[in-house]
């Protein structure tokens, strides 16, 4: 009947700005379209799903959220965004921030003074970003860095409730190779014998802080890290059940 052409339905795509964010991800360019209608639903989602806080005396823009959201949800393109499920709020700071008193930076190192972060991660709790941080490593995804992927990594990896390296695993087979290359590369960091230069030192803190500057690496650079430590990369890549460095390669 002619009036069904009027019906109004519901519209249910997410707004323009959600799907600017995350087109503007770098690895936009080497996902195909299939995963790039993923990537902007995922980060629709998870811009809805986060209560969203802001540091005192600033506020947290749609720009934003867009863009921290869209890189969590680049980490779980292949996992689904309920590995996210432990993540109670996400607080934005201007720029770095800071901690005092007693803070365990990682590698059995404590500061009893105050520290900078840019970005802070905490089971059960938020995850803590620095937005002149996450808005520069966004913009030079070729260094290798992202805050945003790093803290988010911190929270896969805690989804079985350890900081240790170890995000839940898809089977036993999986865990033992994970565990057997991840130990074998953490050593090699820790001995220097890394010649290539590709993997930021502060992985070689512990086998948490390894993951999550992995992570980095696997999204940011994943041919470069392909191309080095071919195992690593692979165990990565049957982890988060992507192959970005093919990926990147068929572009
Ligand atoms: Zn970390």
């Amino acid at each position: 009947m002619a009036f069904d052409v009027f019906r109004r339905h519901k519209d249910t795509s997410p707004p323009a700005w959600v799907r600017a964010a995350a087109a503007g991800v770098a690895a936009w360019e080497w996902l195909d379209d299939e995963l790039r209608e993923q990537l902007v639903a995922d980060t629709a989602d998870l811009v809805g799903r986060f209560r969203w806080e802001a540091a005192n005396g600033f506020s947290v823009t749609d720009e934003m959220r867009g863009l921290i959201a869209a890189h969590a949800a680049l980490l779980t393109l292949g996992l689904g965004t309920d590995w996210y499920r432990r993540v109670s709020s996400v607080i934005v700071h201007p720029t770095a921030f800071e901690r005092s008193g007693e803070y365990d930076l990682g590698g059995g190192i404590v500061s009893d003074g105050v520290v900078d972060l840019l970005g802070e991660s905490d089971p059960h709790g938020p995850v803590v970003i620095a937005w002149t941080a996450a808005r520069h490593d966004a913009a030079f995804p070729e260094d290798g860095r992202n805050v945003v992927l790093h803290e988010f990594a911190h929270q896969l990896d805690m989804a079985d409730g350890w900081v240790d390296g170890t995000p839940p695993l898809h089977d036993a087979r999986a865990r033992a190779r994970w565990i057997d290359v991840c130990t074998r590369e953490l050593e090699r960091l820790r001995s220097g014998d890394d010649t290539d230069g590709l993997i930021d030192h502060y992985a070689a803190n512990d086998p948490g802080e390894f993951f999550a500057v992995l992570s980095e690496l696997f999204f940011t650079l994943p041919f470069d890290l392909a191309a080095e430590v071919p195992d690593l990369y692979d165990v990565l890549a049957d982890f988060y059940l992507l192959d970005p460095a093919s990926m990147v390669e068929a572009t």
